[in-house]
């Protein structure tokens, strides 16, 4: 058959299973296969490519995130209905159930272009999108790795295209990666969609940033050994690498109005980072770095072990002074949290494949709880898409909260809520609790009163200054709140009391 070349990436498939569970049907992955090929017979891809060579790719993509093998059979078959000769039918009798489901959401996904339609359209896409998520997240899964194979050969489509796929990659795709904690996916996704997206600004980024990253790397280099000498010597166990950033998240790091295109004031352009066996372990190379480079005064150490972000990220983060006084960030972190990091989402879904194995109960159990917490946002959007007749406002929810940049704001009593751009102390107090809102005397930042349209920023801490007694909301605060939630709850106040 002509799609025996394509043998060998099958077999890295099933090599791929093997490295992470050793109870998957083979046979089934195999069938699975043999049934794509067969629905794909004698189609190619606009890149000249076999069709079948892509829900190949994409298989391989939820291999090396450790998904379960239902996840590995419905991505081989994810196209083999829409693009393919098969039906659904065909997919329940040889497959079950479980997979045909998968099948028919990520089909239902696959048919919803977000950009490029009227905003109607967009709106009622993205409800169905997110209905078809809610229901099994291993649909997005499937979607984000066809996606991420789509984007590798957008080469192949028209300029039209092009941009409105990196667009739509830019602001639905790689957002939703990011919420779901799969750090390796928002990057290469974002990366790929920036040359398509912002041509002139990608060829010119590339061109300047050259020499920063070159010395940059120079500099790891040097503190690298001299690192790992005194990791090896003080007997902790411990892998040490240089990452680079991604050239997407360096080019909105240099527009933030702080930096202003300064890439001196970019510290992590290259980062060290060093992955431990276990968190005491992570605490030992903070010392050791901290006593071969002192610590950046100020800016020096985000401990997001002690203090994950919302979305599950652990690290510490330490900005220390290297040769020549140029400033470095070093990332200490257990292997496990690198794999959370990488991978997220799917990470907990591999650890609980690996339940019957070597993971305690414990993880697995955390694994689910967090996948909870990551599909909260989904629910809640949901929730109030009952709600929320009007399309342009559920857009705007939608746009404003879910996929926002998010920051990282602090009750005094070191609870982290996650917050969108913007957000004011009005929608913190609606995060803590509704009914906070109904009580605010005043707002603190870091100590000191500001007022309550004040725009709150990553990393800083919020009191409310509760009343003894309720005070009822403002309606001005209608201009200033930029949550959902808060909105919805000053609202519901005034349609109950017409004042
Ligand atoms: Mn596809």
């Amino acid at each position: 058959m002509e799609t025996d070349k394509y043998q060998k990436h099958f077999e890295e498939l099933l090599a791929k299973c093997r490295s992470y569970s050793s109870n998957f049907d083979e046979e089934r992955i195999k069938k699975a296969w043999e049934f794509a090929k067969i629905a794909h017979h004698g189609q190619k891809r606009k890149s000249g490519e076999d069709f079948v060579y892509h829900p190949l790719q994409v298989a391989i993509y939820l291999a090396s995130w450790g998904l379960d093998e239902t996840a590995i059979v419905a991505g081989l078959l994810h196209d083999s209905v829409e693009d393919g000769g098969a039906t659904l039918e065909d997919i329940r009798n040889n497959f079950g159930e479980d997979v045909t489901l998968l099948v028919d959401g990520v089909t239902k996904i696959r048919t919803i272009e977000l950009r490029g339609s009227k905003e109607e359209i967009f709106v009622e896409n993205l409800r169905k999108m997110l209905l078809v998520m809610s229901k099994d997240l291993r649909v997005v899964l499937i979607k984000l790795a066809d996606r991420l194979h789509n984007m590798q050969t957008l080469w192949a489509l028209s300029k039209k295209r092009q941009l409105i796929k990196a667009q739509e990659t830019l602001e639905i795709y790689a957002p939703i990666a990011e919420r779901l904690g799969i750090g390796e996916v928002k990057s290469a996704l974002e990366d790929l969609a920036f040359k398509y997206a912002f041509p002139d600004e990608y060829k010119n980024l590339v061109q300047k940033s050259l020499p920063y990253y070159k010395n940059a790397d120079k500099i790891i280099k040097t503190i690298r050994r001299k690192i790992l000498l005194r990791l090896a010597s003080e007997k902790v166990t411990a892998q040490v690498h240089s990452r680079k950033k991604h050239l997407y998240s360096l080019w909105k790091k240099l527009s933030r109005p702080e930096i202003n295109g300064d890439f001196t004031k970019i510290y992590d352009i290259v980062a060290l980072r060093i992955i431990t066996k276990n968190i005491p372990h992570c605490y030992l190379a903070l010392g050791i770095v901290h006593g071969l480079y002192k610590p950046v005064p100020n800016i020096g150490v985000s401990d997001f072990i002690a203090q994950p972000k919302p979305n599950g990220y652990q690290s510490i983060h330490t900005k220390v002074f290297g040769p020549g006084g140029t400033i470095v960030e070093v990332q200490i972190r257990t292997e496990e949290m690198h794999e959370q990091a990488e991978h997220g989402v799917a990470a907990h879904w591999a650890y609980s494949e690996r339940k019957s194995e070597k993971v305690s109960d414990e993880k697995v159990e955390r694994g689910f709880k967090a996948d909870k917490d990551k599909l909260r946002w989904v629910t809640e959007l949901l929730s109030w898409q009952k709600e929320v007749i009007d399309s342009k406002e559920f857009l705007r929810a939608v746009k404003f909260d879910a996929l926002n940049h998010r920051n990282f704001i602090f009750s005094p009593k070191g609870d982290v809520y996650d917050l969108p751009s913007n957000a004011t102390p009005v929608d913190f107090a609606c995060a803590v609790h509704t009914k906070l809102l109904h009580y605010i005397k005043a707002a603190k930042v870091n100590g000191k009163v500001v007022p309550l349209k004040y725009k709150l920023r990553s990393g800083q801490v919020v009191e409310i200054v509760k009343s003894k007694t309720p005070r009822p909301p403002n309606r001005d605060w209608l201009d200033f709140v930029v949550t959902e939630a808060a909105r919805r709850e000053i609202r519901k106040f005034f349609s109950r009391h017409k004042v």
